[in-house]
């Protein structure tokens, strides 16, 4: 049973991956999400329904357009392939629950942020700020983390924090605030105001888990940087788009970021 779950997600993932790239595709440019249908980036040919069967239809075609030949971006067999396999993982992880459903949507947003940023280098408000009123209103019916922090100082400390959902979050969202403010003024224009602002609707989407997504975030981010300054494959000067890290960050956290606390604490 709990293996025709498994595959019903992994294919609601695929096709939800293919609305995912029109989103990616046409957010940054303003343009509409549902008009005009389908299209040939390069030669405007409407696709038919066979042009547009996610994953199969990249494959059949080789990756071209069946009418200029212009090459697909690879990037939307990627998104729907890897939202598939998310989705797969996700109902593995949670089970068919309220929590499932949750995750999935942040999971979307946060691939939406991610993925546009590395081809834009950009971080939207029309995707931060809705996404910030949909985690709110949903922290209201589902806290953010409902945590069992282990014994000591810290686990006093964040006990002592107010448990509904709603204060966890707003009280997330001003952590993961400040800190990147503190950040922007240190690193004087390494990191931009998008970035700031993600790091909000990440402590919204984790509660007090925030410092868990956005210290994955600092560390991933950070190897990646040691890794592309070594192999000279970027210059010191030019900047990293960031809302990558900041997404796996959250992503991570959202599934395991009770465990990685817990850890974390148990060290000391
Ligand atoms: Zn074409």
């Amino acid at each position: 049973m709990e293996g025709v779950g498994i595959v019903v997600s992994a294919l609601l993932g695929i096709a939800v991956g293919s609305f995912l790239n029109v989103c990616i595709d046409r957010l940054p440019t303003g343009e509409s999400l549902v008009f005009p249908a389908s299209h040939c980036a390069s030669c405007h040919h409407r696709l038919a329904i066979k042009d547009i069967i996610p994953v199969f239809s990249y494959l059949w075609l080789r990756g071209r357009c069946r009418h200029c030949q212009t090459p697909i971006p690879r990037r939307l067999l990627w998104v729907e392939i890897g939202t598939g396999i998310l989705f797969g993982y996700l109902f593995w992880h949670y089970g068919l629950s309220a929590e499932l459903a949750v995750a999935a949507v942040y999971c979307c947003l946060f691939l939406i942020l991610m993925v546009i940023d590395l081809e834009h280098g950009l971080i939207l408000n029309k995707v931060v700020y809705p996404s910030m009123a949909v985690a709110l209103i949903i922290s209201i019916f589902l806290p953010p983390s409902k945590v069992v922090y282990p014994d000591g100082a810290v686990a006093l400390l964040l006990s002592s924090l107010p448990e509904p959902g709603i204060a966890q979050a707003a009280i997330g969202g001003g952590i993961g605030l400040f800190l990147f403010l503190l950040i922007v003024i240190i690193s004087r224009g390494g990191i931009g105001w998008g970035d700031v602002k993600m790091a909000a609707l990440i402590g919204i989407v984790t509660g007090y888990l925030v410092f868990v997504a956005l210290f994955l975030a600092v560390i991933l981010g950070g190897l990646v940087a040691v890794v592309l300054l070594l192999f000279k494959l970027r210059k010191r000067k030019e900047g990293i788009p960031f809302a990558p890290y900041l997404s796996l960050g959250a992503m991570i956290t959202l599934l395991f970021g009770k465990s990685i606390l817990n850890w974390y604490l148990g060290l000391f």
